[in-house]
């Protein structure tokens, strides 16, 4: 079995909280072992940080993209525009990603 969702996919919110429901984003990690993923620019929390004078940077409150539960999203279909199934395929020795609607290669570039 393939990843269903990978780093660099862009991903659709299909569930959860109304306010980020629908919308999309690239993922920018995934952590196997709770599930979950971090998306770009979705999910964002409030996070305080102190100040590190050494790196010049001052402490404050900083808004980071928490981890979303993995079965809240799904990978983007260019041709379906909306987030889709993936079902997997073998192709040249490689295992790749189709969009079980339209049979699309679901690639992320
Ligand atoms: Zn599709």
């Amino acid at each position: 079995m393939g990843n269903r969702i990978k780093k660099g996919d862009i991903v659709q919110i299909i569930s959860g909280k109304s306010a980020i429901k629908g919308k999309m984003g690239k993922v920018l990690k995934v952590l196997r072992k709770s599930d979950k993923v971090i998306v770009e620019g979705l999910n964002l929390m409030k996070k305080s940080t102190k100040a590190d004078p050494a790196n010049n940077k001052q402490g404050g409150i900083v808004e980071e993209p928490a981890p979303l539960k993995m079965s809240k999203v799904m990978p983007y279909c260019n041709a379906c525009h909306k987030g889709v199934r993936v079902k997997y395929e073998r192709a040249n020795g490689k295992v790749i990603r189709k969009c079980v609607s339209c049979d699309a290669v679901l690639e992320y570039k």
